[in-house]
């Protein structure tokens, strides 16, 4: 089954107007260079708009970071509904990341809503799981990775993952400079593609599960060679565009 590559950027609570519009030249003026790999950018919420009208009619998608777990809009100040980045260009949106999670108190159930309410707006969930350290030195990660998978699975059917992204995060490598082995990637990405199968083999082949986690330009090559890694959410190196190009570029010599 040969799936695309995705490299999809979370700039976290980063940017502003400027810099923003210089980034996403930058990424929009090497698109050439990697026509194999279909790309995304998640900016803070506040410039969605404006990096989705910059995006607009070409191959860069934009992604959102979040979205309530409210089904209908209303009362919830602060929030911000799935339908609303969707009607600002999103295609994307982020559930689960583990900051979220540990930060901002995600529990596996509201990740699942957020999922569920997130493709009721017409968005791609990217959902993102992963293990803390503690959990990987007690032998624990695949437990973690079947509790964190399995809330979504319950919740909204192994259906609901024939529209949906799955971004394996090992939490000890985010924005730590630590990346996981091309291995230990590998076994995380096989042991959550495993689960998807028990429920639907032509699933758990079609979804792109991307790995997270200190990637550069430098390490992407040898953990998109990983059967089944199908490429990045990349955080710090997300921010300049020739590491993102770089790390896209990677992606694209693995498809040739
Ligand atoms: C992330 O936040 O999703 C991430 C992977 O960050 P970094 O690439 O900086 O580790």
């Amino acid at each position: 089954m040969s799936r695309s590559y995705f490299v999809a950027g979370n700039w976290k609570m980063n940017g502003s107007r400027d810099a923003n519009r210089t980034l996403v030249q930058g990424i929009l003026d090497g698109l050439g260079s990697v026509p194999a790999v279909q790309l995304a950018v998640c900016p803070p919420q506040v410039f969605v708009d404006a990096v989705a009208q910059q995006c607009k009619g070409t191959r860069l998608a934009v992604g959102a970071q979040d979205v309530c777990d409210q089904a209908a809009p209303g009362a919830y100040t602060g929030e911000t509904h799935a339908g609303m980045v969707h009607e600002l260009g999103c295609r994307y949106t982020l559930v689960g990341h583990s900051e979220r999670r540990s930060l901002y108190g995600d529990t596996d159930a509201r990740v699942a809503e957020k999922f569920r309410v997130a493709q009721l707006s017409a968005l791609v969930p990217i959902l993102c799981v992963g293990e803390q350290l503690a959990d990987r030195d007690a032998g624990r990660t695949e437990a973690v990775l079947a509790e964190q998978l399995g809330a979504v699975l319950e919740h909204c059917g192994v259906g609901a993952f024939a529209e949906a992204v799955i971004a394996y995060e090992p939490v000890w490598a985010i924005g730590t400079g630590r990346t996981a082995s091309p291995e230990q990637a590998q076994e995380a990405h096989a042991f959550l593609r495993g689960k998807l199968r028990e429920h639907d083999a032509k699933i758990a082949d079609s979804v792109q599960i991307l790995y997270g986690g200190s990637v550069k330009p430098s390490n992407a090559g040898e953990l998109f060679a990983c059967d089944d890694v199908d490429g990045g959410l990349i955080g710090g190196a997300s921010l300049k565009s020739a590491d993102f190009l770089g790390i896209c570029e990677a992606a694209q010599r693995q498809s040739s």
